[in-house]
């Protein structure tokens, strides 16, 4: 019997570009107001060399994206000649000015009546690589946890996430199902645990040869009926 569901966030239940795109903004903003010798550094460039250099140190780092991200602020900021204090005052205030208008979302149509419906039937758990924060978005409600890559250390495919949904409710992986959008992240990943799949084929990718889910839907509306179907 199927207890379990577990959800990706971006890209399953909202677009995630628009938002990072805002939230750039909105932080961009901010730092012209309050700190306006880091936009000499906060640009493609140092990004990239930044990335770079954390890559060759700790590679695992990139995949946390509140770290990474504060970490990236904290290198502006000291090349914009901070002292030492300020640079931590102004990574968490910066990154507080980013994380809240990341988690301004504008769902899907579809999102919140196939939550309302499977939250009746199913626990339902968030397991996500990025920062959005279920509480924020506001989907607080329909979440009985939240696995996210920073706050296990360990971004999907690894199985820690799936693993730690199951270990949540004391439950087989046979009795979990995964929805998600991205082929090896979500599907692949929860299939090698043993959860059955449905992917979120929005955009109607071809990767048949490396992603082979139990069901593949191509808008929200259908993963009811899915479910119905792998129920039967
Ligand atoms: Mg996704």
């Amino acid at each position: 019997m199927i207890r379990l569901i577990t959800l990706d966030l971006d890209n399953t239940l909202w677009d995630v570009n628009p938002v990072i795109k805002n939230a750039e903004k909105t932080l961009v903003q901010w730092l012209r107001e309050h700190i306006p010798a880091s936009l000499d550094h906060y640009h493609k460039d140092t990004f990239i060399a930044f990335r770079d250099k954390v890559v060759a140190d700790n590679p695992d780092l990139t995949h946390l994206p509140t770290t990474f991200r504060k970490m990236l602020l904290s290198h502006c900021f000291e090349l914009a000649g901070l002292s030492a204090d300020s640079i931590e005052e102004a990574t968490e205030a910066s990154f507080k000015v980013f994380h809240q208008a990341r988690n301004q979302i504008e769902f899907y149509e579809d999102t919140l009546p196939l939550l309302e419906t499977l939250s009746q039937d199913f626990s339902l758990i968030a397991l996500s690589n990025g920062n959005a924060d279920v509480q924020m978005v506001g989907l607080g409600n329909y979440f009985a946890a939240h696995f996210s890559a920073e706050s296990t250390g360990k971004p999907k495919p690894d199985p820690t996430m799936f693993t730690a949904a199951l270990n949540y409710l004391d439950i087989e992986p046979e009795q979990a199902i995964h929805i998600g959008d991205h082929p090896l992240e979500d599907v692949e990943a929860a299939k090698k645990v043993g959860y059955r799949t449905i992917w979120f084929n929005e955009n109607h990718k071809q990767d048949a040869n490396s992603c082979v889910p139990d069901r593949q839907v191509h808008q929200l509306n259908q993963i009811v009926s899915a479910i119905q179907d792998l129920l039967d």
